[in-house]
């Protein structure tokens, strides 16, 4: 008997399952074009083990307030499960499950020994007290405890959680465990082993990504980025840095345009001031949806999943899609852009750098030794631009789109290790 991976259904709910059906798909289509039987395809499509918990967070006010939280473990086949935890109001089970497959992919990828996890909280962090966040943090991980450990799967920051989120995760496993426990979590603060280059390090990789797919001098070069959070910001930063053009940039509030090219460290200073790109006075405002219909040269989605979908792909103008987020661009808005000549690097690829600093910290935790910026920023250099070029050559080889390459040698793998490894008992 097996079961096949689902077919694509039209009739979906919530940005979860969509995000769900796309990492499907994206899967169906790699184990197509690598002959895959179906009993492989159905063990890559399912988890390994998926728990969902409830989280009493006791709020400022005496009352209680109880949220969901989910880890989902894809694929531990080649090495520990590895993936972020996001805190956002739509986090569900399915997206949760979406993003731990990518994460799998990802990792497989850019050559690092994990396997795939993600997990989420469905909460507003933004309406929630410091002391609150904290609460809601620490029992969230006391829920998820006996999946989660330095050799087992190792959680790091993602949508709504930062360095400060991943102190608490680090100190409640730790009080458990007796002793501290610094490479249970990575994305972690320096004082707490954390790693040099690890807070810029996605978007260092998206900056890697880009100037490797332009192929040429950005000095020049017009960019538009979605998302002005951890990962936008300093990829817009990173690229005027480099000599491009950042003309427009968006945020959950607002978006602004300057064709002259914005002053992205005025804007982040603006933006550290006000909690938002929107008001900025050097810039004129700008629709939201304007933003990915810009005539540039690279579009930077670099906020939630089901950005560019079919009704949007049409009139994106940009020659070149770099992925900051996961999952930015549905199957139907890929084809589309695919036919329009439009070249993505794909998210699994172009947003890497993240889990890429991600290891080698958990590498120097495991050693108990710090490595300088020079030598990380290295590492991260070597495994970003080593994946580029084999994606770019299995795409040119096997007549595939950049995504579809990296799906194809990520997934292509895991089904490898899987088969070395062989099925117990
Ligand atoms: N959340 C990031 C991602 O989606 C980083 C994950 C990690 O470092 O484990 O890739």
């Amino acid at each position: 008997m097996s079961v096949m991976v689902p077919s694509r259904t039209p009739a979906l709910i919530t940005p979860g399952q969509q995000a769900l059906d796309s990492a499907l798909h994206q899967l169906g289509q790699a184990a197509e074009e690598l002959g895959l039987d179906d009993g492989l395809r159905t063990m890559l499509a399912t988890p390994r083990r998926s728990l969902t918990v409830s989280v009493p967070v006791r709020r400022e006010d005496g009352s209680l307030d109880v949220v969901q939280g989910f880890r989902v473990q894809h694929n531990v086949s080649r090495g520990p499960a590895k993936g972020g935890i996001r805190f956002h109001p739509s986090t569900d089970i399915h997206e949760v499950t979406a993003l731990a497959m990518w994460m799998t992919w990802k990792c497989a990828l850019v050559g690092i020994p994990y396997g795939g996890a993600k997990g989420g909280v469905s909460v507003d962090p933004t309406v929630l007290s410091t002391r609150e966040l904290e609460r809601l943090t620490r029992r969230y991980v006391n829920e998820i405890l006996p999946l989660i450990g330095p050799e087992k799967d190792i959680p790091a920051p993602d949508v709504g959680t930062d360095e400060q989120t991943m102190a608490w995760i680090m100190d409640t496993y730790s009080v458990n465990a007796g002793y501290s426990v610094p490479g249970v979590v990575t994305g972690k603060p320096m004082t707490l082993g954390g790693s040099l280059g690890r807070t810029g390090a996605t978007s260092r990789g998206v900056q890697i990504a880009t100037l490797t797919a332009l192929g040429r001098s950005p000095e020049g070069v017009t960019v538009a980025v979605q998302g002005f959070g951890k990962v936008g910001a300093l990829a817009a930063q990173y690229l005027a840095d480099a000599g491009a053009r950042v003309v427009a940039v968006s945020d959950v509030s607002g978006a602004v345009h300057n064709s002259s090219g914005l002053d992205v460290a005025d804007l982040r200073a603006w933006v550290t001031e006000t909690g938002s790109v929107a008001g900025y006075r050097h810039a004129d405002a700008l629709a939201h949806d304007e933003l990915l219909e810009l005539d540039v040269d690279v579009l930077v989605p670099a906020a939630l999943e089901g950005a560019i979908t079919a009704s949007n792909a049409p009139h994106v103008r940009a020659r070149l899609i770099v992925e900051g987020a996961n999952g930015p661009t549905t199957p139907e808005a890929d084809e589309i852009l695919a036919a329009q000549g439009t070249t993505i690097v794909p998210d699994i690829l172009a947003n890497a750098g993240g889990v890429i600093v991600s290891y080698l910290e958990w590498v120097q935790n495991m050693q108990a030794y710090s490595w300088s910026a020079s030598e990380v920023e290295v590492r991260l250099r070597d495994l970003m631009e080593g994946a580029f070029s084999e994606v770019k050559s299995v795409a040119a080889a096997r007549g595939l789109t950049l995504r579809q390459a990296a799906h194809v040698i990520g997934v292509g793998r895991v089904a490898e290790a899987h088969q070395m490894r062989g099925l117990y008992p």
